[in-house]
């Protein structure tokens, strides 16, 4: 503090003990003399505002009256009855003369303010504008200090004064947040009123560090046979779904979400720069299939702030974290990345910032790291919780190369890969076999599943090879046909319709049966009906095997062969 004058401003002249005290204050507040100026203010008809470079106290009716609805807005917000709080605020309300740095806005507009005047502002703090609307600092100037405004910036005027908060932006999250759709900020905007806060986290945090960490080995079924049989993904894992627009990405999520039911896991959806209506049907789905009730989606909408936009994964993350805390087992999915990293390189460019590849900013890699870094499976001391992270990115025309797509590849622990063009030949959910991948998932697959599945991928690859070389022949030898039919059949055995997740018995019927070549005569368009038939029926007369498989996770030798002899004659029968 280099300031040497101090002004107070009040109606009436300070007396010779009043301003006596207010010297010792400020001597005492700074350590070095300050001369103080008065200042006749007609307008502050009781109490004083002392300012002092660039904070102030406010002992002014006002300031007081801010001050007092401040501390009652925040007891507000955790949810506690009106009438008795207010009474117990007045109660214990002790008034202070807080200093407030102030600033003032220099320029406004596209959603960017520079703010002149707040010399120890902080990256990532609020700050407070005159007019209510709040914005995050995201650049630090010698002269001015760069933020965002969440929300509208009309209001805010050259000139406009600025306070400090002195806090980072942080969520306030709570049990009563499942079921419910709120905007980054935690906010509701399902007009279901308020939600009860148990606690405010902020939204940037430290991952957990090596320590605290445990390996992944719990697997988070996803009910999809494809991603559960070659590509499981454990919880704790980051595995990002990446392809074309349109190709399924989100209904891949939104399946292992519906798959979490009664399993004991707290999902989170983070909606970034879709379509309102989107959300809502999306919601609405939830809410259908039973999954709205342990679910929370986060929205920052198309038409929402781009400052909404690039704060919205961070704060899903920050109420994960809440749980994951409590040693619960959380999924969040961040829906997507790719508009998350569009709305930051808006926010940059109008922050002057240089535009690196692709017009991004140099930081858009620690943009994602830190946020998928904070996915995590905690050791049994940290209480054992996980954050399982599936982000969803956007490619054009097939193109994994792009900036953005090999940033998150490189982050996460495997992709999985959807093509268009199986998509439209009918193969959905349109998983490519070869370019997908999960890298730890392995671990955590139950033992029914990993010896159930085989040599599933083996045989695809062999299929699709076979496939290319054998497009343009005619006449084919008598095995290369059956090899040929019996790949059809596994690919179409892969097919699943949205919505209808299969369990871990239904998963290990269906693979056991097909990879022991007991659909061999099955018309390659029945498959899908034969398979549904064959589980209803062996479900009914071998109840409990299903439920044993359910529940232990393995299978024996005898076991199997059960399966596949009843596969085989409910085929023959099928085929009569
Ligand atoms: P966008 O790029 O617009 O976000 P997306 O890649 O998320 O699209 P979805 O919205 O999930 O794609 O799916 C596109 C369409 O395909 C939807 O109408 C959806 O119902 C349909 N669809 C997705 N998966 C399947 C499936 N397994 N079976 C049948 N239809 C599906
Ligand atoms: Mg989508």
């Amino acid at each position: 503090m280099t300031e040497e004058k101090a002004f107070l401003y009040s109606a009436e002249a300070p007396s010779d003990e009043q301003k006596q005290r207010f010297t010792s204050f400020l001597k005492k507040k700074y350590g070095q003399d300050i001369e103080l100026e008065w200042v006749c203010e007609a307008a502050l008809d009781k109490g004083f505002k002392l300012v002092v470079g660039s904070e102030e106290y406010d002992w002014s009716r006002q300031g007081l009256y801010e001050q007092f609805i401040h501390s009652f807005n925040k007891e507000k917000k955790a949810g506690k009855e009106l009438i008795p709080l207010i009474k117990e605020e007045l109660q214990e309300w002790d008034v202070k003369a807080l200093p407030a740095e102030r600033g003032t806005v220099v320029t406004v507009g596209d959603g960017i303010a520079r703010v002149s005047g707040l010399e120890n502002a902080e990256y990532g703090e609020i700050l407070i504008f005159d007019c209510g609307v709040r914005g995050m600092v995201l650049d630090l100037t010698e002269e001015t200090v760069g933020c965002v405004v969440f929300g509208d910036d009309q209001e805010i005027l050259a000139g406009s004064k600025v306070r400090r908060t002195s806090r980072t932006a942080s969520v306030p999250i709570g049990k009563g947040y499942l079921g419910r759709i709120v905007d980054a900020l935690g906010s509701p905007i399902d007009g279901k009123g308020v939600i009860p806060v148990e606690a405010y986290r902020p939204i940037e945090n430290k991952a957990p560090g090596i320590i605290e960490r445990k390996s992944v080995n719990r697997p988070l079924e996803t009910g999809i046979l494809s991603i559960d049989s070659m590509f499981p993904i454990g919880r704790g894992q980051r595995e990002l779904i990446i392809g074309d627009r349109q190709t399924g990405k989100t209904a891949i999520a939104l399946d292992a979400i519906i798959n979490q039911k009664g399993k004991d896991c707290i999902c989170i959806y983070v909606a970034i720069g879709q379509k309102t209506s989107s959300v809502a049907q999306l919601a609405e789905n939830l809410r259908k299939h039973g999954a709205l009730e342990y679910t929370i989606i986060v929205a920052a909408n198309a038409s929402d702030a781009e400052p909404m936009q690039y704060i919205a994964p961070y704060s899903g993350c920050a109420m994960a974290e809440f749980f994951m805390e409590k040693g619960k087992d959380v999924l969040i999915v961040y829906d997507d990345l790719s508009k998350h990293a569009v709305a930051y390189r808006s926010i940059s460019l109008l922050l002057d910032r240089s535009p690196g590849r692709e017009a991004y900013p140099g930081d858009v890699f620690y943009l994602h790291s830190r946020l998928l870094e904070r996915s995590a499976r905690l050791s049994d001391e940290e209480g054992g919780g996980s954050i399982t992270a599936l982000p969803i990115v956007e490619t054009q025309d097939n193109d994994v190369s792009a900036y953005i797509p090999t940033n998150i590849i490189s982050i996460t622990d495997g992709q999985i890969y959807l093509e268009s063009n199986l998509f439209f030949s009918g193969q959905r959910p349109a998983v490519n076999v070869g370019l997908s991948v999960s890298r730890v998932g392995g671990d955590a697959q139950t033992k029914a599943m990993k010896k159930a599945v085989g040599t599933l991928r083996l045989d695809l690859a062999q299929f699709r090879e076979m496939e290319v070389f054998t497009q343009f022949s005619s006449d084919l030898d008598d095995v290369t046909k059956n090899q040929l039919t019996y790949g059809q059949g596994l690919m179409k055995m892969l097919v699943q319709p949205q919505y209808k997740p299969y369990s871990l018995h239904q998963q290990v019927i269906i693979l056991i049966s097909s990879l022991a070549h007991a659909l061999q005569h099955i018309k390659i368009e029945d498959i899908y009906q034969f398979n549904q038939e064959l589980l209803a029926h062996f479900e009914k007369d071998y109840r409990d095997l299903c439920q044993s498989i359910d529940d232990k996770g393995i299978f024996t030798e005898e076991e199997k062969e059960t399966i596949i002899t009843y596969a085989k004659n409910f085929a023959e029968k099928f085929h009569v």
